[in-house]
This record gives structure tokens, sequence and C-alpha cells, in this order.
């Protein structure tokens, strides 16, 4: 860390898309507009087999890196637990990740089916069964998924959101799903789209899980809008620094320990 670094703390939205998925503003805009707002811009764009609008093979996340690499921000990519693309990448493209972000799109039950999370269709289960599954694939996800941050955490399926999440997400849940955060390095993110109760947030503080600051902007007016997050972050008492920083605080792709000329980003 150079004194250039640590004088003047910047906010780093560690997760934001772009046309290349679902997002509408390109690279530019999207950096244009963190900067607009003093923060540090990510492109985080789905990166997933089976999405409408993603980067969907392993050779369109090739592209997709190179056109990010033409650019001074982040490289990130929000990848799908449930998805088979994360699992094909080679080494070789995941070390020009910054950071990646892992999102449980779509839960697997006991069945072998699949739950997605912006679907009308539900099965015939119990909030309770299906929370009990959602939180054996989040550990599932934690022990096998190398990613650096938990997107939007408290994301559930549709037919479930007008339970209040208190209810849904009961203690022993959370705290089976910061344990498996905590053992696995993977930090919790402070979503401005899926705001979790702060009860969850200040659980997963006192196990030691990073927090990361999310806007999961997909529009001009959302994208790098991280007021909230920084607020409930600061008001649980952390220190600005650490919040997540790839820069900072490393990664698990391995893009801070290759060579410097790939290294090269704000
Ligand atoms: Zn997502
Ligand atoms: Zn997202």
């Amino acid at each position: 860390m150079t004194n250039a670094a640590s004088a003047v703390w910047t906010p780093l939205d560690c997760h934001a898309h772009t046309t290349f998925s679902d997002g509408e503003l390109t690279i530019d805009q999207l950096i244009a507009r963190a900067r607009e707002r003093g923060v540090r811009p990510s492109v985080s764009d789905h990166l997933s087999s089976y999405m409408d609008s993603a980067v969907r093979t392993v050779e369109e996340v090739r592209a997709y890196l190179r056109a990010l690499e033409e650019f001074d921000t982040m490289r990130a990519g929000e990848f799908c637990w449930h998805d088979s693309l994360w699992r094909e990448l080679p080494d070789d493209l995941v070390r020009r990740f910054t950071h990646r972000l892992g999102s449980l799109h779509a839960i697997w039950l006991p069945n072998g089916t699949l739950v997605y999370a912006f679907s009308r269709r539900f099965p015939d289960i119990t909030p309770d069964e299906y929370m009990e599954a959602h939180v054996e694939n989040l550990q599932r996800f934690a022990r096998e998924m190398p990613v650096d941050i938990l997107s939007h955490p408290t994301l559930l399926p549709l037919a479930l959101r007008h339970y209040p999440l208190e209810e849904l997400w009961t203690e022993p849940r959370e705290e089976r799903a910061v344990r498996a955060l905590a053992t696995a390095g993977i930090a919790f993110e402070i979503s401005n789209r899926y705001r979790a109760h702060e009860r969850f947030v200040r659980r997963a503080l006192d196990h030691g899980v990073r927090l990361s600051l999310g806007s999961d902007g997909h529009t001009y007016d959302q994208v790098a809008d991280v007021a909230y997050q920084l607020t409930l972050a600061r008001s649980l008492g952390v220190p600005d620094i650490e919040l997540y920083d790839p820069r900072r605080h490393g990664s698990r792709t391995g893009f801070f320990a290759s060579p410097a000329e790939l290294r090269r980003v704000s």
C-alpha cells in the first residue's frame, strides 16, 4: 500500500453491470458515472451460460476481459453458483479478473430440481423447506466456488419476497451462512438492490466476514450508488479501509500476484 493510496480513501463499487450483460451503460459510461459520484468503478457483468443477456461461453469471457482491459476499471464478473461456466474457465483467464462475485440465482432442491430466484414458478414446498435448501446451497457454494464476494446474500425467489427477511432467515440459518463465508474467506455484499436486514450484516461482521459495497447497478441512476451501503457499514463501526477492496485485500483470482503489466488497474 502506497501513501498515495492510503491518503484519500475512495469507495469501490464492487458490483455493477454494462451492456455486456443486462446493464444499460457501456463500459465508458459506467466508469464516467462512477467518477461523477466519487466512486471507483468495477464492471461485473453476468457470466453465465444459461442467461439471455450475459457473457455465455469461455470464448465470450475472453473477449469480455479483452474489452475491459482497455479501460481503467476493476475487472470483475458475477457468476451463478448453479451454472457450469465458472467451472470451465482456464486459470489464465481467471487471473485476469481483479475479483469475482458468486450469486445464488438458483438453488438445487434435494430432489435435483432448481428453484430460480426470478421465476414465478415455485415448487410445492414450504418456505422453511426452501430456506433449509437455500442455506445448504450457500454452504456448498462457500466450500466449492472460488469467489471473493457473495452477491446480494438475501436474494430469495419471487414467491417468498413478501415474507419478512428476519423470519425466513432465522438466527440459526444466519449463523450457518456467516460461518460458511468466514471459513471460505468470502465477503458479504451490502447490496443496494436487495437490502439485507441489519441483524444479518452485523452477524457477518461479528464472525469476521469482510463486507463489500455493491450497487448492483444496471442503469445510470443505480450504478455506483453506494451511499446507503456505506452509511450502514459506518454505522456498524466498520472502518472504511476494511471494506473489501481487492487492491488492498487481494483476491482469490491470483490477479494481484501476477506480473505488474497485467495488474495495471486503479
Ligand atoms: Zn445477481
Ligand atoms: Zn448483479
